[in-house]
């Protein structure tokens, strides 16, 4: 099942280039007092609402091509991200110090530089568009599968893995370069892309073989595939969640090939994930 968030808030299945309003199944999410759960409900309570999609009346659909498209998971518990998990990746950011600025910490292998979260104010949708901050500075694209946790899981095994996974959707991580934590400089409003939709596991049997890559205003940056992961999708949730408990709607972005580039406010990115979709993403200045 594709499923989207779009409009007001809206919930959507996306059949084709239709999507389907479903958003009347949201009635099966509990309701909260404060303090409100710090996990996404909606993920956390996934199987039901599937179950009362299933049941529900036919609703009218609308093009897809005609909604403002949000973020599918909408209150993830953390954004876990990957920061140099493909080797071509690695390699090119050892070789340029417009991307390493000299900082030995940016150019270790995953093992060694490990994982960083970015805020999850800085989650958007595709249809909400990147605003760049520090136009001075170089702002690049990262593209990168992303990862929606569905089972809260601790010190989880590889083998065990890929049952605590809801689905999978495409992930912009949007990063300033420059000498400060990672965590500052992906973390500005909008600097985290999650999209067009959530594609729920079931239909994809292997994360491990899926091509990505993203154009800027036409023109190819990165094309690579997920085989290339240092660390593949069971081993960053074995590896995260040693670290720190992972709860329904925890996002986890795991990494971006080679071929990270600028972008500036006009241009029109294009990012694509095999068996996930394409989503389009404008960039303007904030
Ligand atoms: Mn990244």
């Amino acid at each position: 099942m594709r499923l989207c968030r779009y409009g007001d808030g809206a919930l959507g299945v996306v059949e084709g280039t239709m999507v389907r309003d479903v958003s009347a199944a949201l009635d099966v999410l509990p309701a909260f007092r404060y303090p409100l759960p710090s996990h996404d409900v909606m993920i956390a309570n996934l199987d039901a609402l599937r179950a009362r999609i299933n049941e529900l009346p036919a609703a009218r659909s609308v093009p897809l091509a005609s909604v403002r498209l949000l973020s599918p998971v909408a209150n993830p518990g953390k954004i876990v991200c990957a920061p140099v998990n493909y080797q071509k990746h690695l390699d090119e950011v050892r070789d340029q110090a417009e991307l390493n600025r000299g900082n030995q910490a940016h150019m270790a292998p995953i093992h060694t530089a490990g994982l960083f979260l970015k805020a999850t104010s800085s989650l958007v949708g595709p249809g909400e568009g990147i605003a760049l901050r520090k136009l001075d500075r170089r702002n690049d694209h990262e593209v990168e599968l992303a990862v929606v946790i569905g089972k809260t899981g601790v010190n989880v095994p590889q083998s065990d893995a890929i049952a605590c996974v809801a689905g999978y959707a495409i992930g912009l991580d949007i990063t300033i370069r420059g000498t400060e934590e990672r965590s500052l400089r992906k973390s500005p409003d909008s600097y985290a892309v999650l999209g067009p939709w959530l594609v729920t596991a079931d239909e994809i049997a292997n994360p491990g073989n899926l091509d990505l890559r993203i154009s800027v205003n036409g023109e190819e940056r990165q094309n690579s595939n997920t085989r290339y992961l240092i660390l593949g999708v069971p081993e960053l949730i074995e590896y995260a969640s040693s670290f720190y408990t992972l709860y329904p709607g925890d996002v986890i972005i795991t990494g971006t090939p080679e071929g990270v580039s600028p972008i500036q406010p006009g241009d029109v990115i294009s990012a694509y994930v095999e068996q996930i979709g394409t989503m389009d993403v404008k960039v303007r200045a904030a």
